[in-house]
């Protein structure tokens, strides 16, 4: 049907034109990737992300720890990183398995290297509308909406889900698009008369078939950025089977935000890039 949205598509466009503007500036962007322990997921997202950046000419670093060491290592690595001049982008891969700070982590991240967004002063900076670096999947999900032309000013936009790696940056970002955005989350009560009414629906829960066919408007663009495993596939938390015959556009999953988010990370090592060398 052509109602769906090609994430995949919408990707290989995106890193076609970072190629592009590495080659043509002649820019040497890099990337080092923080991962602790070995969470089976993360090895996955990790490949990922170095896959796409040896394609575009970022380079890449992976620094691999035990999850036996202390905090302390991982913040002296981090500093390290931090005064390494030839290192543009900063990531830690979450989730840190049990018994680490994440947020005390993440915030040892020079912001100008910060290249997943979650910072303090890149938060805020989000909020206030300064230039900062924005959370991968909010700005894979803001790029999708824009290249198939989703209209936001003034429409009703509901979030499901109100993480700060997804929902709580997409609200500032709708917002400066002049979109009336409602959030929803675990303790919201009747999720459905929210959902109903949104013109543009994006749910980021982790709970598959969580939105039916009778909790979305006709004609609604639906983003879905859930991906949830099930016997052995992947699966969001739309019931993509039934919403796709009331949205007007869906994302499927995989192949919807996914690429999105690793397209937007090496957009944002681009960034870090060149507001670290002021290009
Ligand atoms: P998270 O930190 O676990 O947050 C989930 C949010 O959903 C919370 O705000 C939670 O509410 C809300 N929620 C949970 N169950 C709900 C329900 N039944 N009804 C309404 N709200 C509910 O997860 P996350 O990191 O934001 O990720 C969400 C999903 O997106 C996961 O499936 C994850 O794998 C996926 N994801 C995909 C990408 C991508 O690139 N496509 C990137 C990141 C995440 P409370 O706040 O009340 O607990």
């Amino acid at each position: 049907m052509n109602n769906i949205i090609d994430g995949i598509k919408a990707s290989l466009e995106l890193k076609k034109e970072i190629k592009k503007e590495i080659e043509k500036d002649n820019l040497t962007p890099s990337l080092a990737v923080i991962q602790v322990g070995d969470n089976k997921a993360s090895e996955i997202y990790v490949r990922n992300k170095q896959r796409a950046c040896c394609e575009v000419g970022i380079n890449f670093i992976s620094i691999k720890l035990p999850d036996t060491i202390s905090e302390d290592v991982i913040i002296r690595e981090i500093q390290r990183l931090n005064n390494d001049i030839s290192v543009n982008g900063i990531l830690v891969q979450l989730p840190l398995p049990n018994g680490f700070d994440e947020g005390k982590i993440i915030n040892e991240i020079n912001p100008l290297k910060d290249v997943d967004g979650l910072t303090f002063p890149n938060v805020g900076n989000l909020v206030l509308e300064n230039e900062c670096l924005v959370s991968c999947t909010p700005y894979g999900v803001m790029e999708l909406l824009r290249l198939y032309n989703v209209e936001l000013s003034g429409k009703d936009v509901c979030i499901v889900g109100r993480s700060n790696l997804v929902g709580k940056p997409l609200i500032q970002l709708l917002l400066q698009k002049d979109a009336t955005v409602s959030i929803c989350h675990s303790k919201s009560k009747n999720i459905k008369d929210y959902t109903k009414r949104a013109d543009v629906l994006i749910v980021a829960a982790g709970h598959p078939n969580l939105i039916t066919k009778d909790m979305v408007k006709d004609g609604a663009v639906v983003i879905d950025v859930g991906i949830n495993k099930e016997n052995d596939s992947l699966c969001g938390d739309v019931a993509f089977d039934e919403v796709i015959k009331k949205a007007s556009l869906i994302t499927p999953v995989p192949g919807g935000v996914g690429p999105m988010t690793v397209a937007s990370l090496l957009k944002n090592v681009v960034k870090a890039y060149k507001i670290q060398n002021r290009v």
